[in-house]
């Protein structure tokens, strides 16, 4: 599996550049996200010495537990949290990731308001947009995210960097990525989080410059 990542990372990595290139897109406006929970350090370091840099957690606690010691080698690492954030776990958060990606209420963005401050640091910050409306699933109803990136800005001295969304599994995902894109141009965010292992190539049509890649690369959780 360590030897065939490497592998699956080159070709996610061809076909991130392809779809690009198809819409009239620059190869370098998608970054990739390598979507590593729930794999352990042995499995991400062959990953770190193929070059990949950018790598998406979904939980405080297991972050912890791998990327302190993965840093000490690689202190270029960006880590990104894609995962629900509870306030409790803000303090965690702030001090380990780079980017924020589910910042999605206002308790959330009050505790990490909060801190950045005591702690001086200022990971990078996007919203997650419940584009499909689903009761069970986290991030801010489409109608109100507007508003709530000013109330961020406004309320918190929060900068908001970009969207992010998860759309319904079962529906075909080009209309939610456009409603993000849409929501992402009238807020005049640069950063667009969007796409996974089944529909990254949609998601960079429609216009994303993050997409996240787990199973793709680690093979099925
Ligand atoms: C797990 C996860 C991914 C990656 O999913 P794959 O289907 O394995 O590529 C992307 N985004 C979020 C928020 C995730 O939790």
């Amino acid at each position: 599996m360590k030897v065939t990542s490497v592998g699956a990372l080159d070709s996610i990595k061809t076909r991130i550049r392809d779809a690009a290139l198809a819409v009239g897109r620059v190869p370098e406006s998608v970054t990739l996200v390598a979507v590593s929970k729930t794999f352990g350090i042995d499995d991400i370091r062959p990953l770190l010495d193929a070059g990949q840099r950018v790598f998406g957690e979904n939980r405080v606690q297991e972050a912890q537990q791998k990327w302190p010691e993965l840093r000490r080698n690689y202190p270029d690492i960006e880590l990104h949290l894609i995962g629900p954030l509870q306030s409790n776990k803000a303090a965690e958060a702030v001090q380990l990731f780079d980017v924020i990606e589910t910042v999605d209420r206002p308790k959330i963005a009050e505790a990490i308001a909060k801190e950045m401050r005591r702690q001086g640091r200022s990971p990078k910050l996007l919203v997650q947009v419940n584009v499909g409306r689903e009761l069970q699933k986290a991030g801010i109803d489409p109608d109100q995210a507007p508003g709530f990136v000013e109330q961020c800005r406004s309320q918190y001295d929060l900068k908001i960097s970009g969207l992010m969304c998860i759309p319904p599994v079962e529906e075909v995902p080009d209309t939610h990525f456009r409603m993000l894109f849409n929501i992402a141009q009238a807020t005049q965010l640069p950063l667009i989080s969007m796409g996974m292992s089944s529909d990254f190539e949609a998601a960079i049509r429609e216009g994303a410059t993050h997409v996240r890649v787990g199973s793709a690369i680690f093979g099925a959780r």
